[in-house]
């Protein structure tokens, strides 16, 4: 197999196509690398409506919660009351020191959705992802995106002691898919360092980028079945 070249700067979602429970390495390359188009279905466009909608609502304090965001409504409410900033982009050096979105040494981009101070003086903050579609608590990368989320923000932000990250489903009923949550603190920043480190190592060495066949592949617009480039 021909060497490509590498993946040179990630975030959750380039670690997760390449490395992840459901991951390839080759769908990576064709999606980062190549950056061969993979058509948008309804819900990656119900997806993008949701985060508009959630950054308008956060951005014009007084605009009524529009009924795709009804579920979440308490959560936004609570969000408005902090003065949470919409859409924040972060973006890291390979020394997790907080650099531009386009700099030469960007290494780390995380999107975060929505992020508040819980007081004035902002050391504990939150930070929240919008979810749509289906709730999947026994996905082991739910943790692992609030993980990054958390030594991202502790990383970039050194007067920040404590992020307390959650996932939120806006297409169901709280009751039944409650936000996934975890808090990190000062103290675990050189640990998750190590192990994100760690976990994204094999992701940025690759240059072979080995297809890893798998169920997911009927899912997957490089396949053969949906006239592809890949022969699984
Ligand atoms: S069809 Fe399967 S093996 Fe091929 S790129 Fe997609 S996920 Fe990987």
């Amino acid at each position: 197999m021909a060497k490509s070249k590498p993946i040179t700067a990630w975030s959750f979602s380039r670690w997760a196509t390449h490395s992840g429970e459901n991951g390839c390495p080759l769908k990576a390359k064709l999606k980062f690398i190549d950056k061969l188009p993979e058509p948008s279905g309804p819900a990656m466009a119900r997806g993008v409506l949701i985060h508009q909608l959630a950054e308008a609502t956060l951005t014009a304090p007084k605009l009524a919660v529009p009924p795709e965001l009804r579920a979440v409504k308490a959560v936004l409410t609570r969000l408005r009351k902090l003065k949470a900033q919409a859409e924040l982009e972060l973006c890291l050096t390979s020394a997790w020191a907080k650099t531009g979105w386009f700099d030469a040494n960007a290494w780390l981009r995380i999107k975060v959705d929505a992020i508040a101070g819980r007081d004035k003086t902002h050391r504990t903050v939150e930070v929240i992802d919008w979810k749509t579609g289906k709730y999947r608590p026994e996905s082991k990368e739910y943790s692992l995106q609030l993980e990054l989320y958390g030594v991202g923000v502790l990383s970039a932000y050194p007067h920040v002691e404590e992020v307390h990250a959650a996932l939120v489903f806006t297409d169901h009923d709280q009751q039944d898919a409650p936000p996934f949550k975890a808090a990190f603190t000062r103290a675990d920043a050189p640990r998750l360092v190590k192990e994100w480190g760690a976990r994204a190592k094999p992701m940025l060495a690759d240059t072979r980028f080995a297809p890893r066949p798998g169920f997911y592949c009927r899912y997957c617009w490089f396949s053969k079945s949906k006239n592809g480039p890949c022969k699984f």
